[in-house]
């Protein structure tokens, strides 16, 4: 398996428009965030996990590979906001792009996305095979099976992350409740968000982050999901655990 970090930044990205701190005008590529994404290559498939709107920007980056699938995390802008620069992928997929998603997404995505679906299909979108998943495992190809990781983005938003073979990719967690943490307990490669040190209403700091890490014991742990205020990679990596490892955009592992 190999995963590549496509973006590691908030929804706000970073360097944040109209922000001069030191991390926004930092020159090392380390600091410059495209908002959250990864792609995963698994058993010959190249699934992508979120779809934000740096989408296409991300796949230029990396020469523009296939894709096979699509996993959403939730429905938010920075997670679902390039589905539309998938219409060169749906070429491929004349019966439509697969996506996989909780059914609150799909039926967002079917809101905002009217112009691709049904009747109202307009000639040259892209077209979309939305597939609904719920907290159970799932196989979108042969010989692959998805274990959904179920978490609170906040007390009332149930988002969902992913455990693919031996990676479990979490993002926009708050809280997570003890059925996950058993799901991800001793995996190989745990992806978990960081938004920063500060507390916040609906991400996880730094502390939490570390204290995920610290009960479920991954071999290795990628952060991601940073804002500005988490500091500059160069300043923050080292004060880290050493199977801790922060993300940044471009970064690749064999798992
Ligand atoms: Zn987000
Ligand atoms: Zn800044
Ligand atoms: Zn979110």
């Amino acid at each position: 398996m190999k995963l590549t970090i496509l973006g590691s930044g908030t929804s706000t990205g970073v360097p944040q428009l109209r922000c001069a701190c030191d991390v926004c005008t930092s020159s090392d590529p380390r600091d410059k965030r495209l908002r959250t994404s990864a792609l995963v290559e698994f058993k010959g498939k190249n699934i992508l996990i979120d779809c934000g709107p740096d989408f296409r920007q991300q796949m230029l980056r990396l020469g523009s590979p296939a894709l096979d699938a699509l996993f959403v995390t939730h429905h938010h802008y920075d997670h679902l906001g390039g589905i539309d620069d998938l219409r060169p992928y749906c070429m491929d997929n004349p019966s439509g792009f697969p996506i996989f998603c909780r059914e609150d997404v799909a039926d967002i995505i079917h809101d905002r996305m009217s112009y691709c679906f049904g009747e109202k299909h307009y000639p040259g979108s892209p077209r979309l095979d939305l597939n609904v998943i719920d907290d159970k495992s799932f196989s979108p190809f042969a010989g692959i099976d998805i274990t959904p990781l179920p978490v609170m983005h906040t007390p009332s938003l149930p988002i969902t992350g992913f455990k693919i073979g031996p990676l479990c990719y979490i993002t926009d967690c708050k809280i997570m409740p003890d059925k996950t943490l058993r799901l991800i307990e001793g995996c190989d490669t745990l992806v978990i968000n960081a938004l920063r040190h500060e507390a916040h209403p609906s991400h996880m700091n730094l502390a939490d982050a570390l204290d995920v890490i610290t009960m479920t014991r991954p071999k290795r742990a990628i952060l991601t999901h940073f804002a500005h205020q988490i500091g500059r990679y160069a300043d923050v990596q080292p004060t880290l655990p050493a199977n801790v490892t922060m993300a940044y955009d471009g970064l690749t592992i064999d798992i």
